[in-house]
């Protein structure tokens, strides 16, 4: 059996950016990623700026796999477009993640790729026969961290991700998203600009029609490519931390559930969690250190995010000239 301070599951951003900031502090730990590459999930690739410290910049440290600004999204109900002043990166999110895991290596911090965590007892993981002091479950919405602490599971949407290289008549400097009953309810359509090509998917937090909507989405763009789906947590935060285990990311629900965007805010609470396991083994704090650091960066977020989420849901089912006008009313009270 190997005995590590902390074993962290999944290699996403949110545990990417735990492990990084672990490394910083010289903490004893192995990241686990069952999958040999990363990037292997579907994601819009769109990082959506918080006006919360630490930003991305300071938890990126770099500029590798950053595509370009955007400044306007074009939004698309029924017939009419509304243009709306909103700004947000590209990112290939793919180079993004390595380049996390060589800042990593460098700082001496360890990845183990292709290692699947199969099952949990207690803070021992199997296959792999690590026992942790501290476990840290960044491994996705259908967390088996999270399952194996009995913390309730967050409500669970879907979204599907795939790639066009031409879209005629649409600007590459602005993104586009199709929102409205005859799109999906309780969910949008998006096209965003990558650097070759288009990132263009659809998203709904009601899994049980998705299907149809899915199907109008497919024949309407013949040519995608690549698409895969995944879940998208749809809830307010789980529980976070236990005497001797945190939560991070997806698995946790830190998301934004009005547009489904977790990039940023995963990365912001990885950040917290590095902070809190640090001085927690160094004796100084318990875990719940992680919730509160966490709460006070982003909890007020969270909860106008669902808030609005749920508006959302109701004007997506409402007809296209109510949606226009409450949807401009919104994008004034929140851009
Ligand atoms: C279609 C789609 C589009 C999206 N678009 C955007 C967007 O444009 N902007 C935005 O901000 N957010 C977007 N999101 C949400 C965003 O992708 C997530 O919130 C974010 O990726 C969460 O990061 P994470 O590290 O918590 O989880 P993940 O990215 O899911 O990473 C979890 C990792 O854990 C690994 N793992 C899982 N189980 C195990 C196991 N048992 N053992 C070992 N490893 C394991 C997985 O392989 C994975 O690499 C989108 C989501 C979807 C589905």
């Amino acid at each position: 059996m190997e005995k590590r301070d902390v074993v962290i599951v999944g290699g996403g951003l949110a545990g990417l950016t735990t492990a990084k900031f672990l490394a910083e502090k010289g903490v004893d730990f192995v990241l686990l990623e069952e999958d040999k590459s990363f990037f292997k999930k579907p994601c819009g690739e769109g990082i959506l700026p918080i006006e919360v410290e630490p930003n991305f910049f300071d938890l990126y440290g770099s500029k590798i796999g950053i595509e370009g600004e955007i400044n306007e999204v074009v939004m698309i109900i029924g017939n009419g477009t509304l243009n709306l002043p909103i700004t947000f990166f590209m990112m290939d999110k793919k180079k993004v993640e390595e380049e996390m895991a060589r800042q990593i290596k460098k700082l001496g911090g360890e990845i183990r790729l292709g290692e699947k965590v199969e099952s949990v007892d207690g803070n021992m993981v199997y296959p792999q026969n690590i026992k942790a002091k501290v476990l840290v479950g960044a491994d996705g919405v259908r967390s088996i961290v999270r399952r194996s602490k009995r913390v309730r599971s967050p409500k669970i949407g879907i979204g599907i991700e795939g790639h066009v290289e031409e879209l005629e008549e649409f600007e590459k400097e602005k993104a586009y998203i199709w929102f409205g009953r005859d799109i999906v309810p309780n969910g949008y359509a998006w096209a965003f600009p990558k650097k070759d090509h288009w990132n263009i998917g659809i998203g709904s937090s009601n899994v049980k029609n998705f299907r149809p909507y899915l199907e109008r989405f497919k024949s309407r763009f013949s040519d995608i490519e690549d698409l895969r789906g995944a879940g998208i947590p749809f809830s307010l935060p789980v529980k976070t931390y236990g005497k001797d285990f945190v939560l991070v990311g997806d698995s946790a629900s830190q998301i934004m559930t009005s547009v489904g965007a977790g990039n940023l805010t995963s990365m912001i609470c990885g950040h917290a969690a590095a902070e809190a396991i640090f001085n927690h083994l160094e004796g100084k704090c318990s875990l719940s250190r992680y919730e509160y650091i966490w709460k006070r960066r982003l909890g007020k977020l969270f909860c106008e995010s669902l808030m609005i989420c749920k508006l959302a849901e109701i004007l997506s089912r409402a007809n296209t000239n109510l949606s226009r006008a409450m949807i401009k009313i919104m994008a004034k009270v929140f851009t």
